[in-house]
Formats: structure tokens, sequence, C-alpha cells
């Protein structure tokens, strides 16, 4: 996927405006990218209709291309979407603080439960009790006593033969007596949505008051997620949502329509089996997994906070009247030097990082320095006109920075490479041969 986004931004890096056409193309792309990721295709569309709004208006020729501007924009407008902030749990003013997990079997509830018990002992050293209110499976019992096991945190359960919100209500009960700080619910689920399940839960929901109803969804629900979180929403009115199960390659596109659809903030992320594998959420991340852009994004923005605007454009307008000098090469080098390592940079580039040769870039400041040295030791004459560099004049230069002539010599050639490059990057040809010597 990823490979078509790239080649719809490798298209639009090569021109200087942007049309409406040309947003429309590159939404095209960033479509077909939130569908494969599986977002749901009625949010895909709320929120491709969003982004073109706000991209269509926007003045185009900043630091960054256009098509980088566009995928910011996206980036930003699905960070939004799907929330400014991490939240965290709903805790009540009184102990306990009641939470209930709900959503469809093999969601990922049970395990939840484990693990927030766990998070909840290792941050605030919290004393849980677990309940056990899915009687239909006997396993599902077994394994909720496991988890209590391996966590010395006490499980309430009655066996099957017991309704379920009775069960709620003898184990809130218990809860009280013994002043646990939190109860956590693990409810039953089923492979649909069906009546029964739901007036249970509404009456389990009555019972314990709960302070966070959390809707546990299966991040490779795909399509179907906004349908389940819809009615578990309209039934329920859940309050929190954890996305289980990001470990796999899924791109977690679920994230997306349920937060669409509910307006319930996400609060945790499933990435394992074991009792340690939660995080908390964090919308950056998810965006940037959902869009398949890898790290293109903190390359964009590294690129927009340390590239002097000014400066590229007047290299732009030298680079079009082909007067680039050894002062620009000096400001060339400086900006790649206050990027940081340029290997790391080009590894951020979409199919840079297994590009053969990649290993052997490295820039080395104290080379740098000396080219530095070498072209402050020039006249500004011979730095304004590199051809008034007879060999006399490097000898001098050589003598003046403390190199020798071949050093000199070297670092010339590079330059004139550099200026080769910057014409070719001006026409547009984006693939540099010899990039590697740049420097
Ligand atoms: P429930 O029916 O909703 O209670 O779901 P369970 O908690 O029993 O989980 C169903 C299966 O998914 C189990 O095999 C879990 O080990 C697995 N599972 C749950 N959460 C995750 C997760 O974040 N990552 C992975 N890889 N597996 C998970
Ligand atoms: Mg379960």
């Amino acid at each position: 996927l990823t490979d078509r986004l790239q080649q719809a931004m490798s298209k639009l890096r090569r021109k200087g405006k942007v049309s409406e056409a040309d947003v429309k193309e590159m939404m095209r792309e960033i479509r077909l990218a939130l569908l494969e990721a599986d977002v749901n295709l009625q949010v895909v569309k709320d929120f491709t209709k969003r982004v073109r709004e706000r991209a269509v208006g926007v003045e185009v020729l900043e630091s960054l291309s256009p098509a980088q501007q566009i995928v910011k924009i996206v980036d930003e407008e699905l960070t939004a979407t799907l929330g400014t902030e991490t939240v965290g749990l709903n805790k009540s003013e009184r102990i306990p603080t009641v939470i209930m997990m709900v959503g469809l079997q093999g969601a990922g509830k049970t395990t939840f439960g484990g693990k927030l018990a766990n998070h909840l002992i290792k941050t605030e050293n919290a004393r849980p009790l677990m309940i056990a209110a899915d009687v239909y499976r006997p396993a599902a019992i077994d394994q909720l006593k496991v988890l209590g096991q391996q966590l010395d945190v006490p499980v309430f359960d009655m066996g099957t033969d017991t309704n379920p919100v009775e069960i709620v209500r003898q184990g809130m009960e218990l809860a009280k007596e013994k002043k646990n700080d939190y109860v956590l619910i693990d409810t039953a689920g089923r492979l649909h949505i069906d009546e029964t399940l739901m007036d249970e839960l509404k009456q389990i929901k009555e019972i314990a008051q709960p302070d966070d109803i959390l809707l546990v969804v299966d991040a490779m629900t795909g399509q179907d997620a906004v349908n389940v979180a819809d009615s578990f929403n309209q039934q329920l009115g859940i309050t929190g949502v954890v996305i289980t199960k990001l470990d796999g390659d899924t791109r977690g596109g679920a994230a997306l329509s349920i937060r669409s659809v509910t307006g319930a903030p996400i609060k945790f992320i499933g990435s394992g089996e074991k009792l340690t594998d939660l995080e908390i959420f964090h919308p950056d991340r998810m965006s940037s997994r959902i869009l398949g852009m890898g790290d293109m994004l903190t390359l964009i923005e590294k690129a927009q906070q340390d590239y002097d605007e000014k400066k590229a454009e007047e290299l732009a307008v030298k680079m079009k009247e082909n007067s680039f000098d050894f002062n620009d090469f000096i400001e060339q080098l400086d900006q790649v030097m206050g990027m940081g390592p340029i290997e790391d940079l080009l590894k951020m580039i979409p199919g840079m990082n297994n590009m053969p040769g990649l290993e052997n870039v490295k820039v080395d400041p104290k080379d740098v320095a000396r080219k530095k040295a070498m072209v402050l030791s020039m006249t500004p004459a011979e730095r304004e006109n590199p051809d008034l560099l007879n060999p006399s004049r490097r000898r001098r230069i050589a003598a003046g920075s403390g190199n020798n002539v071949v050093e000199v010599n070297r670092m010339i050639k590079q330059f004139k490479e550099s200026k080769k490059m910057m014409q070719q990057m001006s026409k547009g040809n984006m693939d540099i041969p010899g990039m590697d010597q740049m420097l």
C-alpha cells in the first residue's frame, strides 16, 4: 500500500504548485490507504472530505513539498479524530471504581481484565477484585481464575449455574465489604450481537453502576467494527475503548472507525498475550500506523523544523539561475549537520532504508568542519566564482586552512557534484547518482 502512497507523493514532489486536481488525486491514494487499513467506508468518506476541504484552501509552497503538506494535514486530522490527548480510566470519588468490560467473544475482554489489574497494581498499588460474570463457557471462569492466581488478585465467581446479574450483585457487595479499590467485571460475549446478551449487560450495568464501560475490540475486526461499536454504544453507552491484538500486522483502522462512530476515547491498546502487553493509547502513533507511513511523518516534522525556509527558497532561486556557489555549499553543510546524522535521515525515507550502499553514507562532523575551514580560507570572490580556483589559489587555500592540496581538490570536486545534483533536483530528477559522495 504505502508503495502507492509513495508513488503519488513522488509525483507531487516534482511539482512546484498543486492544483485542486492534484489534491484530489493524492486524496484518492489516502482513501485507498485507509480502506486497506480496514477503516469503515463511510468513515473514510467523511474523513477524506474533511481533509480535502482543508487541503485545497492551503497555501502549498512552504518549506514542505506539496505532497508532504497533504500528508501532514491528513496526519493532523487523523490524530485529531483519534483524540488529541490520552484519556485514562474514569475514577470514582469513592471506592470502588467499577470497570465493566464488554465486547464480542474472543475480543480479549478477559485477557484485558488481567492486564488492567496488573497495570493498576503496578502503577498505584491497587487492590482490585475481579468478577467472573461470563457463565456460558466454564473455561472462561477458569481463565479468569488462573489470571487471578498469577496476579494474586481475588476472583469472585459462583460457577456457571447462577445468573450473571446476581453474581455481579454479590460480587459488588463483597468488594464493598473488603474495601477493594477497583472492581473489574468480566462479562460474556457472543460471536454476534444479540438481544439476550445486551439485556443481560444492561442489567449488570444497572446493578454495578460502572464508572467506565470499556468496549474491547479486536483490531482485526475490520469493516464490521462500526456496527459492533455502534450497537454496544447505543445499548450501553460505552465510555471508553480498548483495541486488542495490535501486535499483529493489522494497521488498526478499526480504531478510527470506532472512534468516529462512538466518540468514545480509546484508552488502552493490547499488544500481545502476556499480562504486561498493555499500552496507553497514543493518537499520534496510531495515526502513523493507520496511514502506514512508517517514519515518513517524523521525517516531515524534522525537515520542517530544521530546514530554514527562507534559505531553501534562496537556494531554489540559485539552482534555477545556476549560481550555486561555495557560500551555499557551506549553508548546505550546516543544514545537513543541523538535521542530525544523514544516514538516519535517509533511512526515514520510504524505500531508502534498503537502498544498497546506504551503510556507506556517513557524515563525519570533523570532515564537515574541515571543508568549512577550506571554504572560509577562500576570498569572497573565489567563493562566489569557483572557476577562479587555479592551482596556485588552491595551494594558498590548502595552506590557509591547514590541509593539503589533495584534500582541497577533493572538496572542490564534491562541491561540483553537489552543484550538479542540485541542478538535477531542480529539474525534478530525484534519482541522484552519487548521492553518497555528496558530502
Ligand atoms: P474474550 O472472549 O473477549 O474474553 O477474549 P479472551 O481474553 O479470552 O482472548 C481471546 C484470545 O485472544 C486469547 O487467546 C488471548 O490470548 C488472545 N488475546 C487477547 N488480547 C490479545 C492481544 O493483545 N494480542 C494477542 N496477540 N492476543 C490477544
Ligand atoms: Mg472472556
